[in-house]
Order: structure tokens, then C-alpha cells, then sequence
């Protein structure tokens, strides 16, 4: 992959990547469709990392419909697929890791330790791989998004970071690998992360400026629907993902759900302008 990416640069190609677990659906489709709006060469990674796993996490279960997958980038028009086995990203005695602080912390960092330290690391290893020109990751990982941006800053990657927005089911459910977990009235359950957005536009369109007690009307939302319970909602500064809970007129914030449908962990996030 290496070679073929030196060559393209060489050819002076302009290299985008998209990286994904696989199990692809429309979200990880609109990542690709952007990358080609603007690079001419795109790159799909796929790759179960098992570093950014906790230990009571889903990586053996994680979904892997390999063919359907290849079948699916192949209709997307993706120039290369690199699907990488872990033996060779993760050899034996392999001893370097990537880590960023204050962003990754709380949040999913919290209830994930070491999560964002795989996370930042593959995506180190991924780009020095793919070496690509730009590189799209979707908003539906907010976090995650934010801690890429300030490793690419941090470590002087010269690569473009696009954000594309969140694909939703009907229903306003992030279209999502895990959503395979889901029967179809948990699907219309974990509508309410959704519908929690929507609440937290409208409270703080009308002069809400109490994020605390909007994130606590939510959290009730959620509880009060049939096998959804809470993990956490808050609202940080959009940059530094520091919770933040009086809004001022103006600025725009980032409002962060989870909550477990059953034993399927979700996620959600949605920018809210006050
Ligand atoms: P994953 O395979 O879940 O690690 O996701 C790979 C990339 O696709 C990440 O940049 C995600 O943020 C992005 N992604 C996942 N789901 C969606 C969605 N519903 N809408 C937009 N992007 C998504």
C-alpha cells in the first residue's frame, strides 16, 4: 500500500482515505462520496482495530461481512481497498502508541479507557500507510473527530481533515455497524437520541441558556423510554470538548449522548447554536 501510495504521489495524485471497521452502510458511503469530491485517488480502509476495544467490549462479535463490503466498495467506485490483517499492523513485539490528552478525556475517553489512545494510533499508522492528501471522518464520532484534528496539528501531519455529517435512519436514528444488534423496536427506542436533539435545539432556541438542565431533561427522555437507559449527556466547547453548562448567545456548542438500547451501547451528538 505503501508503494502504490508513493507512486500516486509520484504521479501527482491527489490521495484521499476513508477509514472504517467495515460492516459498511450509507454513512461510510457519503465518507466516500466526499473524499471524491475531492481527491482523484480514494483509499478505503478496513480494519477491526483491537486496540481501541475495552476489554468487555464487542470485538469478536464486531461484524465482518467481508464480500459484501468489498462488493460495496467496488460499487462506490473506491480506487484501492486495504483491509489489513492485525498480525501485520500489530506484529509481535510491537511497542509504539499515540496518545492525546486533555480532548480525549472525558466522555468517551472516560467511559473508555485507552479507546482514543488505539484510535489515535491506527490513525497515525493509517495515514503514514495511505499517505494521503485528505482524509474524511464523519461527524457521528464527534470526539474522535476532535481528537484527530489536534493529533494532524499536533504532530505537523500535513493532511486535510473534512468532516462530513451524520447519516440518519427515518426515524433520526444514526445509521450505524452496530444498529445490526438492534430488532426493529429497538431501532424506534433509540430514536430518542435523536429526538433528545431536537429537544435541546428547541429549549435553547428560547433562551435556554441552562445546558445543565437541558442535558438533565434529556437524560429523563431517555429513561423514560422502554429498554433505553442513559449513560451521559452534556454539552461541551466544541473545540476543546470541555463540558460547558451555561450557554452564551452566539456560540455554538456540541450537545454528547450515550445510552445503552439493551446491552448496545449508542452514540449521538448534534451542534446547537444558542
Ligand atoms: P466506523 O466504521 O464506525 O469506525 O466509522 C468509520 C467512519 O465512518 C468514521 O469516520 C465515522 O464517524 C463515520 N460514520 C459512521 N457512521 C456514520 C454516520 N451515520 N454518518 C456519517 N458518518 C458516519
Amino acid at each position: 500500500m505503501q508503494t502504490i501510495a508513493e507512486k500516486l504521489r509520484l504521479n501527482r495524485q491527489c490521495i484521499g482515505v476513508v477509514m472504517t471497521m467495515g460492516a459498511l452502510h450509507e454513512g461510510h458511503l457519503s465518507l466516500v462520496k466526499l473524499a471524491q469530491q475531492t481527491a482523484g485517488t480514494v483509499i478505503l480502509t478496513i480494519f477491526v482495530n483491537p486496540s481501541q476495544f475495552g476489554l468487555n467490549e464487542d470485538l469478536h462479535q464486531y461484524p465482518r461481512p467481508f464480500e459484501q463490503d468489498t462488493a460495496l466498495a467496488k460499487a462506490a467506485g473506491v480506487d484501492f481497498l486495504f483491509a489489513p490483517e492485525a498480525e501485520s499492523i500489530y506484529p509481535e513485539n510491537y511497542q509504539t502508541t499515540v496518545e492525546c490528552s486533555a480532548v480525549a478525556r472525558g466522555f468517551e475517553g472516560e467511559r473508555r479507557p485507552g479507546h482514543f489512545k488505539g484510535v489515535a494510533t491506527i490513525v497515525t499508522k493509517l495515514f503514514n500507510i495511505t499517505k494521503p492528501h485528505i482524509a474524511v471522518f464523519g461527524e457521528k464520532d464527534a470526539q474522535q473527530l476532535a481528537v484527530i484534528r489536534r493529533l494532524v496539528e499536533d504532530l505537523n501531519m500535513h493532511i486535510n481533515i473534512i468532516e462530513a455529517p451524520i447519516v440518519r435512519e427515518k426515524n433520526g436514528l444514526a445509521v450505524s455497524s452496530r444498529n445490526i444488534y438492534l430488532s426493529t423496536q429497538e431501532r424506534d427506542g433509540a430514536a430518542i437520541l435523536y429526538k433528545g436533539i431536537r429537544h435541546a435545539e428547541k429549549r435553547v432556541a428560547e433562551q435556554g441558556h441552562n445546558l445543565q438542565e437541558i442535558a438533565e431533561e434529556i437524560e429523563k427522555m431517555i429513561n423514560a423510554t422502554p429498554g433505553c437507559r442513559s449513560d451521559y449527556v452534556g454539552f461541551v466547547d466544541e473545540a476543546t470538548f470541555e463540558p460547558v453548562e451555561t450557554a452564551e448567545a452566539g456560540i455554538e456548542y456540541r450537545l454528547l449522548l450515550a445510552m445503552y438500547s439493551g446491552t448496545v451501547r449508542l452514540i449521538d451528538n448534534g451542534k446547537i447554536r444558542a
